[in-house]
């Protein structure tokens, strides 16, 4: 499947919209289907929102009660607000206006972790669902405003979940399910839940999670929590405490079929949700209705051009903003059928994703670089002899893509598909920069262009100043508010305002640095925090990573800055590499492959970004997320591993010690 890639740089490549996907006679017409027609909407967003985003609320959202005024609020104070004086629901217009118009249509193909046993459920099957739930919900107390706790495998009732609470206008809170009892208690404590959903196991690649034991240990210092609502993903035995737990079925088979959806003013709270962890101590991130529902809908119709008839397959867990957007919110808020994915990339082989493609004949594919690398490593194989023809969009999300690792999606998709990087936040609620299918030519490892609302800015990091015109890389920020942006850290006003408003007064502060390149692309080089200075050069983690991955043996890789006395900082690689290539450390061909990924990177780069230590191992420091946690390896460099700080969103620990004593001997 390797294509002959160009030797040119990333940034000299143009990849055209695909011939295909133009084509009248085997795809629907993108909804925005050139490059005049991206720019135009573009500019109307931007100088005229209240028309541009008013028409589209009006469009894609059922309301109650119409909005009278569009926006109100902004950056400089941090009081944003949208759509004043509407009424709608969420769950509503998720579940009710699809299960009215076309009840057997399917709204969920729950693909299993065991590949044999995938289940449908019409949208008419849903709304039955998720009102029984809310129902259930309302007889334990809940009620507007409340917080609820989830923390579910990728089961139908985590996705019924969601949409019960909003039914009722209560916040969700979604922790992972992958989290520890003790990174659960923080988070039910931080919201002050009443209610815990969970089940009372988990399977994922064919293991099996003690879920509901987890959640006992969370909740033995959670006094607020009355209620835990189980639901029966395994049926195994497990301990049930006299006037707290309840099996979820049974509460539900006591609630009528249907109850009214809660009238909700455009600004009330919507949910609460974690940030990964990336960076330091996550925050209790707060969407309101209206805006975030109305991203979650336009990014979907845009970004991943959906017409009717789509299979729409998002890879994240439902407990990242990933999953709450492009698995509940967006797919089913147009009425599309959502596929819901419990297992992992490569079980029970490494060609689940493809078959699965095939067999639900799915047109949109998300997923994350962590899987496109894993995949990639493990060879082309895999992805041979699958009928991928269904596919229009293949997504990514969450990282850079390394450009090697992007010609492997897009080869994936042999010269039909578009590859959307698109790049974006739990605070953003929905894409902000990313290409549009239609219109849009790529650059692999460049998430392209604004979506309609966002006007960028890339500052000088010290000065604050606007970097104007192309060919500059500083500080990544907006302008101006757009209607899916959080509102607030909940219970801490004053931390939102610090963390995203007050850094460059005026902007919201994404923390990730930026290029915008000779053709106005935009490329993201990763946290402003992971920026390395070498003798005066401020180097991007990203660029480094790519061209060390660009060497034949590399599967992945994380650079970081170390002191250095002579040059400020210098570079250190950790390097992962492909099987079936040893390492022995002082051997003579370990010493040669560290020596040619030093040169690799005097090559692609130049000698001032060429690394200063290389170190070949096993596994990285990730989050559970799948995303490199490089302020863990920096300390470990620095001799400060007695000082890590929050590493309960490390998705295993165990990596750590392996690596403090790699670095030791070294
Ligand atoms: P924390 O804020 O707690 O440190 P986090 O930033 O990893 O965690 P998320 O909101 O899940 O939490 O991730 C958003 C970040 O992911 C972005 O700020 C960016 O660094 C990275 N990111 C997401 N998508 C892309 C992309 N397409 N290209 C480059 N980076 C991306
Ligand atoms: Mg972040």
């Amino acid at each position: 499947m390797m294509a002959d890639h160009s030797e040119l740089p990333a940034e000299e490549q143009l990849y055209p919209v695909p011939a295909h996907l133009l084509d009248a006679s085997q795809c629907p017409k993108p909804w925005v289907s050139s490059l005049e027609q991206y720019k135009e909407m573009h500019r109307q967003s931007i100088e005229n929102p209240d028309e541009f985003f008013g028409k589209e609320a009006t469009e894609l959202l059922s309301w109650t009660t119409p909005f009278h005024k569009v926006h109100h609020g902004g950056l400089q104070h941090g009081d944003i607000a949208w759509f004043l004086g509407g009424q709608l629901n969420a769950s509503y217009n998720c579940v009710d206006r699809h299960a009215m118009s076309n009840p057997d249509k399917i709204a969920i193909i729950y693909e299993a972790d065991e590949p044999n046993q995938s289940e449908n459920i019409t949208y008419g099957e849903l709304l039955r669902r998720v009102c029984q739930l809310a129902g259930a919900l309302r007889a334990r107390g809940i009620r507007k405003g409340d917080t609820v706790a989830i923390y579910m495998p990728m089961i139908p009732e985590a996705v019924v979940a969601l949409l019960a609470c909003t039914r009722i206008g209560a916040l969700h809170s979604v922790v992972f399910a992958g989290f520890s009892a003790e990174a659960l208690r923080d988070r039910v404590q931080d919201a002050s839940s009443r209610v815990v959903l969970t089940a009372d196991q988990g399977k994922r690649g064919g293991k099996t999670i003690e879920t509901k034991r987890i959640v006992d240990d969370a909740l033995k210092s959670c006094p607020l929590v009355e209620t835990v609502l189980v639901a029966q993903r395994t049926g195994a035995q497990v301990p049930m405490k006299e006037g707290r737990d309840f099996w979820l079925a049974d509460e539900c088979s006591k609630q009528p079929g249907y109850i009214d959806p809660e009238p909700m003013h455009s600004e009330d709270p919507m949910f609460l949700l974690y940030t990964s962890g990336s960076t330091g101590q996550p925050k209790g991130v707060m969407h309101t209705t209206a805006g975030y529902l109305l991203g979650a809908a336009m990014t979907v119709k845009y970004v991943f051009d959906y017409h009717p008839g789509d299979i729409f397959a998002c890879m994240a867990d439902v407990g990242w903003i990933t999953g709450h957007t492009y698995i509940v919110y967006g797919p089913l808020s147009l009425g599309a059928t959502s596929v819901l994915f419990e297992s992992i990339p490569t079980y029970p082989t490494p060609a689940r994703y493809w078959e699965m493609i095939a067999k639900h004949k799915i047109t949109q594919f998300y997923t994350a670089p962590t899987a496109i690398r894993a995949l990639r490593r493990l060879g082309d194989d895999w992805t041979k002899g699958h009928d991928l023809s269904s596919l229009r969009i293949l997504g990514t999300v969450g990282e850079p893509i390394n450009p090697e690792a992007w010609h492997w999606y897009n080869d994936i998709g042999q010269g039909k598909c578009a590859v959307v990087d698109t790049y974006w936040q739990t605070e953003t609620g929905s894409h902000i920069i990313t290409p549009l299918p239609g219109a849009i030519a790529t650059k692999p490892g460049s998430a392209t262009v604004p979506f309609f609302g966002i006007d960028l800015a890339i500052l000088d990091p010290v000065t604050g100043k606007e970097l104007e015109g192309n060919n500059v890389t500083g500080v990544l920020v907006v302008k101006r508010d757009w209607p899916s942006i959080a509102r607030t850290i909940y219970g801490n006003h004053q931390r939102f305002l610090e963390t995203y408003l007050k850094p460059y007064h005026g902007y919201y502060f994404t923390g990730d640095g930026a290029t915008r390149d000779k053709d106005g692309y935009i490329w993201i080089r990763g946290r402003v925090d992971d920026v390395i200075n070498v003798s005066g050069h401020r180097l991007s983690t990203a660029e480094i990573e790519s061209a060390l991955i660009m060497h034949h043996a590399v599967a992945e890789t994380a650079v970081i800055g170390a002191n250095d006395d002579v040059t400020g900082q210098c570079i250190h690689a950790f390097v992962c590499v492909k099987p079936g290539i040893s390492i022995i450390p002082g051997h003579a061909s370990t010493l040669d492959l560290s020596k040619e990924l030093v040169l690799q990177v005097r090559k692609v780069i130049g000698p001032f970004a060429a690394p200063k230590k290389i170190y070949l191992v096993e596994d990285l420091p990730k989050t559970r997320s799948g995303k490199l946690m490089r302020r863990i390896l920096r300390k470990i460099v620095a001799g400060e591993s007695d000082s890590l700080g929050d590493i309960s969103t490390l998705a295993d620990p165990s990596v750590v010690e392996v690596l403090i004593q790699r670095v030791a001997k070294s």
